[in-house]
């Protein structure tokens, strides 16, 4: 095995790995991307899509992703049959025990993004569930995980990416192949690195026909294990959800997603009685916070991890794809 000393590898075809490698390939750099799974065998192509920081930390640098990735999904909803990306409407509330909706406090962390996200309001009483709720109206990126992950290796071998199917047993050993190394293995991290601070965060999907949902919905409180989320997709409307941590399967559970479609036609109730397409069952890699920095590995190569997004992977993807490029240029320099 021969060294690329200039050449970066990056382990993790997800949405993570795709958007790191696309931002290293257009700034120069020769990269090779590594994958264990085809993209579509990822959690990337389970998530629903809605950009919006939850279930990720630390908040402040978040949402610096998070607004950052607004932007760049944004300008992709422009060409929304080529890229999936989509700008839809929709409402963001929290719901408590009884089924009610309960407060989307304006101190829960997410202050900078309510200031950035354009004309984001307060929502008004008619456009909240039943139960005297507060929370929020926004126009925002609404992404076909599937459509764009095909999208993102387009894109990616346009600039010159290559992509090989395989896993990769050792960060070491990716060191021996290229002089940097970018690790976006999400819940494969756990074992790579290895990180026993990266466990999963189980979630289920309902994918059912399109009754007539134009908007997106979502009520989750943090940190509950059920949630409620509506989301309009051109394969069919989005049902969710479960949030349940270091659950490690990925069986559909027939009851659960009954519990589901109930809870989400609470909201919109001809979805009651839609034909169910699909179930999806997915692991979010999550993390006390996103692990995105640099360090040496024992060869000398320098590995950047970018990992332990939990539910928030989509949405802060393309502010960490900066921050990785940042963290190489600096690491250059010195
Ligand atoms: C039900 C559900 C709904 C969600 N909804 C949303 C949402 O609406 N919005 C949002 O922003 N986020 C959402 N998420 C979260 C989002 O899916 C994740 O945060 C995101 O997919 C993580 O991306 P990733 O690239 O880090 O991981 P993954 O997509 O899991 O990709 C990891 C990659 O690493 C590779 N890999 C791992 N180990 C190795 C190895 N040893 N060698 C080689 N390759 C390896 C895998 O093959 C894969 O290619 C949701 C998640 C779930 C489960």
């Amino acid at each position: 095995m021969t060294i690329d000393e200039s050449g970066v590898l990056v382990v993790g075809g997800g949405v993570i790995g795709l958007t790191s490698a696309i931002a290293l390939a257009e700034s120069g750099r020769r990269v090779r991307l590594i994958s264990r799974d085809a993209a579509g065998g990822t959690t990337s192509a389970v998530a629903g899509g809605l950009c919006w920081p939850y279930r990720v930390q630390p908040y402040a640098r978040a949402v610096r992703w998070s607004v950052r990735s607004y932007e760049v999904l944004a300008a992709l909803a422009e060409r929304p049959a080529e890229t999936g990306a989509r700008m839809v409407t929709g409402t963001m509330t929290a719901e408590v025990a009884d089924g009610t909706a309960g407060p989307a406090a304006a101190d829960d962390g997410l202050t900078a993004w309510y200031e950035a996200v354009p004309e984001l309001r307060r929502a008004r009483p008619d456009e909240l569930p039943e139960g005297g709720a507060s929370g929020w109206r926004a126009r925002t990126p609404l992404v076909d995980m599937p459509a764009h992950l095909r999208y993102l290796e387009r894109r990616f071998a346009a600039a010159g990416g290559v992509v090989e199917r395989r896993p990769v047993t050792s960060l070491a050993e990716a060191g021996r192949e290229a002089g940097t190394v970018v690790n976006c293995s999400g819940l494969g991290a756990r074992d790579l690195v290895p990180d026993p601070g990266v466990y999963p965060v189980q979630g289920q999907l309902v994918i059912v026909e399109n009754p007539g949902v134009e908007e997106w919905f979502v009520s989750a409180a943090p940190g509950a294990a059920e949630t409620t989320y509506v989301l309009p997709q051109p394969y069919g409307v989005v049902l969710g959800g479960t949030a349940c941590e270091h659950a490690w399967s990925r069986e559909p559970n027939p009851a659960v997603a009954v519990a589901i479609v109930a809870r989400c036609a609470r909201r919109f109730p001809a979805l009651a009685r839609a034909r169910v397409l699909a179930h999806r069952v997915g692991l979010r890699p999550a993390r006390s916070e996103v692990r995105l920095a640099a360090e040496r590995l024992p060869g000398g190569a320098l590995c950047v991890h970018n990992y332990g997004h939990g539910g928030a992977g989509v949405t802060v993807a393309w502010g960490c794809a900066d921050d990785v490029v940042r963290l190489i240029a600096e690491a250059d320099a010195a």
